[in-house]
C-alpha cells in the first residue's frame, strides 16, 4: 500500500481493529518515509455481476432498497430489513464465491423474505421470476400453502 502522501512505497501497520459485525478490519499505518498517518480498511472482495456483465460491489443497501419496495404497506421494519439483508451478506459470503451473479442474490433473498412475509416475498418473486401470467402466482401461492400445510405454525396455548 502506497503512502497517499508520498507514495512512498511502504506503510508500517500501527493498529488494527475488527468492525463490530466482524465484515471488515481497519488498519491504521504509518509511513516510514514521511511519518504521516493514514487508515486503510480491509473487507472480504465480494462483486456483483450484472446481466449487462459489469460488475460492481456488493451493496447492502441495495439488497434493503430492493427488498423495501416489495414490502410497502406491509408490516415490516427497518430493522426486519437490515437483519434480513445482513442474513442475505453472510449466506452469500458463505459460499466463499468472490463473484456472484444478481440471479444468486435474488434466491439468497428469496428464502428469509418468504419468512418474512409472504405478501412481500411474492411482489418481490413475481418481479425476480418475470411472472407474467395469473398461473405463475396460482403456482405460487400453491407452492405457499402446501409448505404451510407441511410446516403448521405452533400455537402457544
Ligand atoms: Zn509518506
Amino acid at each position: 500500500m502506497h503512502c497517499p502522501f508520498c507514495r512512498h512505497s511502504d506503510s508500517r501497520v500501527v493498529d488494527s481493529r475488527t468492525s463490530d459485525d466482524g465484515a471488515s478490519i481497519r488498519r491504521r499505518r504509518q509511513c516510514p518515509q514521511c511519518q504521516r498517518r493514514f487508515t486503510t480498511i480491509e473487507t472480504a472482495s465480494l462483486a456483483v455481476v450484472k446481466r449487462s456483465g459489469a460488475t460492481e460491489p456488493f451493496s447492502r443497501e441495495k439488497i434493503i432498497n430492493g427488498v423495501r419496495k416489495a414490502c410497502q404497506g406491509r408490516p415490516v421494519s427497518e430493522d426486519d430489513l437490515a437483519l434480513l439483508a445482513q442474513g442475505v451478506e453472510e449466506t452469500l459470503r458463505g459460499t466463499g464465491s468472490a463473484e456472484l451473479d444478481a440471479h444468486e442474490i435474488g434466491l439468497a433473498i428469496l428464502g428469509p423474505l418468504r419468512e418474512l412475509d409472504v405478501v412481500a416475498y411474492l411482489r418481490f418473486a413475481s418481479v425476480y421470476q418475470a411472472f407474467d401470467s395469473l398461473d405463475d402466482f396460482e403456482a405460487a401461492i400453491a407452492t405457499l400453502r402446501a409448505d404451510r400445510l407441511e410446516r403448521p405454525e405452533v400455537t402457544a396455548d
